[in-house]
């Protein structure tokens, strides 16, 4: 399995310092001494930016100083699924995340949705997408953005809505949570929103590093319908073992 990165992720831009280069730069080292390939990803073009976020929006982005960054993980996210579509499971670790960014609306340290960016281009070859976000936080940019499209379901496994509200959860029951995603619905890409501050030590407190595996390998179980094609691109995450949780994830997913 092959790691979307740039080393340009490690690029400096006005952001909570939570959200800093060493989230990417010590994950890649580590994938790097571990005998990953790496790939070079494109920015996302402006015609595939606007097919999810309008004008005002984008021109917003360029004035705060985030384009660079926020066009080159679009392009990430791009890259992973079209590796997905040809059957090579991807990681995009990449930076800027995107899960709360909406069409008109960045927050959340998310400022173009690269998920939702990803699964818009490459229609009509994958024209049903399931997409799992397993970051903490609720993924409501993605949800706001494919509202009303019966083409994608959005699965969140802990978080009930936009509101934040968490359901009484443990291991397991996260587990199956996961596996009940893949239950009621045809897809041709699985789509992972992949954040880990769901971690033991980070703000979640639940998963475990092998939870992840875990995690991942059923995922890739349930992409098997779809001939496998499944890719993840890489949210939140805050704690230094970032790295192995990563890692961890991988391992189940490729
Ligand atoms: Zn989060």
């Amino acid at each position: 399995m092959q790691i979307v990165y740039s080393r340009k992720y490690e690029q400096k831009y006005p952001a909570n310092p939570v959200e800093n280069p060493d989230r990417v730069r010590l994950p890649a080292d580590e994938l790097g001494k571990a005998g990953y390939q790496f790939r070079e990803p494109e920015p996302a073009s402006l015609d595939a930016i606007r097919i999810v976020h309008g004008k005002e929006h984008i021109d917003r982005v360029i004035l705060n100083g985030h384009f660079a960054a926020a066009s080159l993980a679009a392009g990430g996210a791009i890259t992973a699924a079209e590796m997905a579509m040809h059957g090579e499971p991807a990681f995009a670790l990449l930076r800027p995340p995107g899960h709360h960014a909406a069409a008109n609306r960045a927050w959340g340290m998310c400022y173009f949705n690269n998920m939702a960016i990803a699964i818009k281009n490459i229609r009509p070859r994958a024209k049903r997408a399931l997409i799992i976000d397993i970051d903490l936080h609720f993924g409501d940019g993605t949800v706001s953005i494919f509202r009303g499209d019966q083409n994608v379901k959005i699965v969140n496994p802990w978080s009930v809505d936009e509101n934040f509200e968490y359901l009484n959860m443990d291991e397991s029951r996260y587990l199956s949570q996961v596996k009940g995603a893949f239950q009621g619905f045809d897809y041709d890409i699985v789509g992972v929103s992949a954040g880990f501050d769901t971690y033991l030590e980070d703000w979640g407190k639940l998963l475990k590093k092998e939870d992840y595996c875990r995690i991942g390998k059923v995922i890739k179980e349930g992409a098997k319908m779809c001939d496998g094609h499944r890719f993840a691109v890489l949210e939140g995450g805050y704690h230094p073992d970032l790295k192995w949780c990563i890692k961890s994830f991988i391992k189940g997913f490729e």
